[in-house]
């Protein structure tokens, strides 16, 4: 067989820029170049001629349809697909695309998630290309990455409001870096890296279990002899069957342009991790969502199913995703990289601290933005990150940090006393920044890791926070630094200043432990979000609405329909676990109960006839067992079902959703606990799922 080298199909099915610059006119490309570079509006003729190349392109690889490709705020992309035929007057078909049809189309946006941002009488919204991320082909259709707006313009998806994050983002650090002359510098992005954390299992015993069908993670399941206790997992060797899979995604991923790069096996059993190579935020964000599909898809040819829920099995690690985030410069400068000279450094301290008061100031909006009813269950529970927000420098660079705040020296390699603008910062060795694992937001030498993102989340959500929150530190530093007379002095009293005011945001230790939770709320009075009903409402806060309303990143009516559809969501997700677990509990593990008990009641019975007077001590004690805990299965079960019948009383979502979080979750727990228990007693031929164990370890 041919072996097939990679970079002849990578980015295959990308209309990217190698097939631009092949396939427009110079005087088209470079149109699009600069609309896509700088943002210039693209003019009709221009589209027109792009719109034709797509389709040439398209059908020569076999498309047949084209859809816009948006991201709705049920956190799945939505694509609505229209063919290419246009009938001819003589009775034939040509295949027609035009600049009209690529840059804007009119889904239908009736039964998208608006939050009451639309009346539904007025249901129209519209997609509207977005060029800055390159068009591609996914079974047989030509797909548009697009903007989802309603026709008054309020952002109706994450793509939006992420667009106008990154500007504000450079906007603010265009200013700063004018203070600094480099006036070359024409813009600034960030980028992301999202490491992707999954579960691949087998098929068929997922289709045996309705709470992983209905709900993507178990809702009951006794603990197996064998979890994660020895750490045999981690970096350890692929399964061929996981190879297999690996290396058919890898390639679908990579015809689709997406830079997978790492993989390796994660510390759960059954768990994996995926890492591409870092791009372009909104690019990195629709690359995740794509990728996350991809991931399913193919899984489903191997006969898996990859689990992208935060938390598909209790009592071992759940699934996140490291957003790991840096900004950077057209000039190709990585401004949270440390520099060689003094001033980069002076530059470099100025943008550490900001992202370091961002995320002080904006703590819950960070937290929130990762709030979701899957996520509760790493960040409000014992297990990583946590939900109280921090931020992991490392000891070398909170030494620095301390160095300046104090006006001391700093005790590296060579004692020096830092003067910003006039020493070279002592060598930041970059693989020091040692691995603090427990963290929820680490500098790891020239990025930050922020690892509250949940496996299924859209990346979206968490980088219009951070980009935004920064952009608001910057604001204030351009603010004041373009007002000063002596911009040094003016620059080396400002970092001083912001270190004092935000230190306490800056920690190294162990994030899980309980000294911390008590440390970082009563002495730090740092925040403390565990759930998503807790988190969710700040979103209204006067002071974040205030910061997000001045970026232009949201307006009021979408900050208030955003944090509706999250709690509606978060509401919803909890409400069809609930009534799965009803369910289960009714007809699946009761009656399982029952056929058992009947079977050893049998035994019991012949036992004793054919030994007259034997005490049957180990049956008795089964069934006296098995049947209190089927009472109390029956009882909880409906208790939870008629907490949940009260749910639509409630007058609104955020009742509902405390509701959620005080009562039906604490009575989902407790039917939990007592089906559980039943299940270690019950042989297994009788159980009606697969076990933890058959589904943790079955892979080979
Ligand atoms: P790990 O955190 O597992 O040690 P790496 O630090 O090598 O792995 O990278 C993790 C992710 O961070 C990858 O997706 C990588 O592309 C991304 N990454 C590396 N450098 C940057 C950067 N400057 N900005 C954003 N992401 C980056
Ligand atoms: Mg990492």
């Amino acid at each position: 067989m041919k072996k097939e080298f990679v970079p002849d199909y990578f980015g295959s099915m990308v209309f990217d820029d190698r097939i631009m610059r092949s396939m427009l006119s110079d005087k088209v490309y470079t149109s699009l170049k600069r609309t896509i570079d700088e943002g210039e509006r693209l003019d009709s003729s221009v589209a027109d001629a792009v719109a034709e190349a797509m389709k040439q392109w398209a059908l020569e690889r076999g498309a047949t349809h084209f859809t816009h490709w948006f991201q709705p705020l049920t956190g799945v992309t939505a694509e609505k697909h229209d063919s290419f035929i246009t009938p001819s007057p003589d009775g034939a078909v040509i295949m027609d695309f035009s600049g009209k049809e690529l840059i804007q189309g009119e889904p239908d946006a009736s039964s998208f998630p608006s939050g009451g941002l639309r009346a539904t009488f007025e249901a129209r919204g519209y997609t509207a290309w977005d060029p800055t991320s390159y068009a591609f082909i996914k079974d047989h259709t030509l797909c548009i990455p697009t903007a989802f707006c309603s026709y008054s313009g309020e952002a109706l998806d994450k793509k939006t409001p992420l667009l106008r994050s990154m500007e504000a983002l450079n906007k603010q650090a265009l200013r700063i870096l004018k203070l600094f002359g480099k006036t070359e510098v024409h813009n600034v992005k960030t980028s992301v890296g999202p490491e992707q954390e999954y579960f691949l299992i087998d098929r068929k015993m997922f289709e045996q279990r309705p709470d992983l069908i209905y709900t993507g993670r178990t809702l009951f399941g006794a603990k197996p002899p064998k979890g994660q206790e020895l750490d045999d997992h981690y970096f350890g060797v692929i399964k061929p069957r996981v190879t297999a899979y690996m290396e058919d995604l890898n390639k679908e991923l990579w015809k689709l342009g997406i830079l997978a790069k790492t993989e390796h096996n994660e510390v759960a059993p059954a768990q994996h991790e995926l890492a591409p190579i870092y791009s372009t935020t909104n690019i990195a964000t629709d690359h995740n969502q794509l990728m996350m599909e991809i991931m399913q898809k193919v899984a489903d040819r191997h006969g898996l199913v990859c689990l992208l829920h935060e938390k598909p099995f209790a009592g071992v690690n759940g699934s996140g995703k490291h957003n790991n985030w840096s900004i950077s410069t057209d000039t190709g400068v990585n401004l949270l990289s440390p520099g060689d000279t003094p001033y980069e450094n002076a530059q470099f301290l100025l943008f550490l601290v900001a992202v370091i008061q961002a995320v002080d100031d904006y703590q819950d909006l960070l937290r929130l933005s990762v709030a979701t009813a899957g996520n509760d269950h790493r960040l409000g529970a014992n297990e990583a990150p946590p939900a109280i927000i921090s931020v992991f420098l490392g000891d070398e660079l909170t030494a620095v940090l301390d160095a300046i705040k104090n006006g001391t020296e700093y005790e590296g390699a060579e004692r020096t006393q830092i003067k910003l603008g006039v020493h070279v910062l002592p060598r930041l060795p970059k693989d020091t920044t040692d691995r603090n694992r427990t963290s929820p937001f680490a500098f790891t030498g020239n990025k930050f890791e922020f690892r509250s993102v949940g496996s299924s989340n859209s990346i979206a959500c968490a980088n219009i926070m951070l980009n935004a929150a920064v952009a608001e530190s910057l604001k204030q530093y351009a603010d004041e630094l373009e007002k000063a007379d002596d911009f040094e002095t003016a620059l080396n009293e400002l970092i001083r200043r912001t270190i004092k005011a935000h230190e306490r945001i800056l920690f190294n230790g162990n994030g899980y432990s309980d000294e911390w939770v008590k440390e970082a709320t009563e002495k730090r009075g740092l925040s403390n979000l565990k759930t998503t009903p807790d988190a969710m409402v700040h979103l209204l806060d006067k002071k974040n609405m205030d910061m997000l309303m001045a970026h232009k990143v949201f307006n009021e009516a979408e900050l208030n329909s955003r944090c509706e559809i999250m709690l509606e969501n978060y509401c919803k997700t909890v409400n069809i676990e609930g009534v799965t677990m009803v369910e289960m509990a009714k007809k699946d593990i009761l009656p399982a109960i029952e056929e058992y008990l009947l079977e050893v009641a049998k035994t019991t019975n012949l036992k004793k006839q054919a030994v007259p007077g034997l005490a049957c001590a180990y049956e008795t004690g089964i069934i006296e067992k098995l049947s209190k805990l089927s009472d109390s299965i029956c009882e909880s079960a409906n208790k939870l079902d008629d907490a949940l019948s009260t749910l639509k009383e409630k007058e609104n979502i955020v009742s509902t959703s405390e509701a959620i979080r005080d009562d039906i979750i604490p009575k989902m727990e407790k039917l939990r606990g007592f089906a559980d228990e039943a299940e270690g007693l019950t042989a297994e031929k009788y159980w009606p799922f697969p076990s933890y164990g058959k589904l943790l370890f079955s892979v080979k």
